[in-house]
């Protein structure tokens, strides 16, 4: 009996191996085509100044529909596009088309906001990425100083990758350089101060819990006080409850985003979301 069952198990083991492999080839192969097929798409979530309630900026999030696998979500498609190195040239997508969008937005809306947009490793490492993103500037007539690049912890912590330099001359161009789901990595602090860095953005399990009995609250309250003291904008994602807002707001973190506000919205859904928001 337990043989027979053992096999079984074994077999279930290598059945959902397999699965697993066969459904990682045939994502590589249908996302190879999504760009030209014009499946993915980008979704923005704005964020929230703290002090004054206003919608300040917006994280570009892609979305994939595809024909063969119906919606796909980031986390499933993300590093499917990294092991195949197909995140270089999607990256690039990513980045004009959210730059192009972000100008319709202002031109919209009357008004200027910051733009960020997720950066994988491979990107950063890539040869053409600096000019890249001076394209995606140029082409698009959107403002420098209005891009913010969300990288990981992990990209500071290689090393190898002399990632110092790419960064500076990014930030030389007046691009900012945000640190996304910071203290859920590596976490050596002393890259605050040996990268060039603009912002902290405080990983969501962290903030999950805030306003109750969180025995998580020191951490960011003191990630709070040291990104200030080191001169670094603090914003919290994931934020969905008043009493989130409300813990925030009196530690004087900048800005938050979360589905309190608003989940990502296409393009065309963000003129009625930003009124919303702020009248809330
Ligand atoms: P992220 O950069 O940390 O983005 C935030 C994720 O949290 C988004 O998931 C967003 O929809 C979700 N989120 C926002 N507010 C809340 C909330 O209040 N509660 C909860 N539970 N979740 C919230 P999404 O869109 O599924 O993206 C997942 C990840 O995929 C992103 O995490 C990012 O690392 C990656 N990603 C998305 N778009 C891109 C891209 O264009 N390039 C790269 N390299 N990565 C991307
Ligand atoms: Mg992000
Ligand atoms: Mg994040
Ligand atoms: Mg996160």
């Amino acid at each position: 009996q337990a043989k027979a069952a053992g096999r079984n198990n074994v077999r279930w083991f290598h059945r959902s191996m397999l699965d697993e492999t066969n459904d990682r080839v045939s994502l590589t192969s249908a996302l190879r085509q999504a760009l030209a097929a014009g499946e993915l798409s980008l979704d923005y979530q704005p964020q929230v100044d703290l002090a004054t309630g206003e919608v300040t900026g917006f994280e570009a999030l892609a979305r994939w529909h595809s024909a063969e696998h119906g919606a796909v979500g980031p986390d499933r498609f993300i590093p499917v596009a990294e092991d195949s190195g197909m995140i270089v040239p999607l990256g690039g997508w990513v980045l004009r088309q959210a730059c192009r969008d972000m100008v319709e937005i202002q031109r919209a809306l009357g008004r200027p906001f910051h733009l960020a947009v997720n950066v994988s490793p491979r990107q950063v490492h890539s040869s053409g990425w600096l000019d890249e993103i001076v394209d995606a500037l140029k082409s698009s007539g959107l403002d420098a100083s209005q891009l913010e690049l969300e990288i990981t912890e992990g990209i500071l912590m290689d090393e190898r990758w002399g990632v110092t330099g790419i960064l500076q001359a990014i930030r030389d161009l007046g691009v900012k350089i945000v640190i996304d789901d910071f203290g859920r990595g590596y976490s050596s602090l002393a890259y605050l101060t040996r990268f060039p860095i603009d912002k902290l953005k405080i990983d969501r399990s962290f903030v999950h819990d805030l306003g109750g009995e969180d025995p998580q609250a020191p951490i960011v309250d003191a990630i709070i006080v040291m990104a200030h003291a080191l001169g670094l904008t603090v914003v919290a994602e994931g934020v969905e409850s008043p009493r989130q807002i409300t813990y925030l707001r009196q530690r004087d973190c900048d800005e938050a985003q979360g589905y309190y506000f608003s989940p990502g919205v296409s393009a065309d859904e963000v003129l009625r979301t930003v009124r919303r928001v702020e009248t809330r």
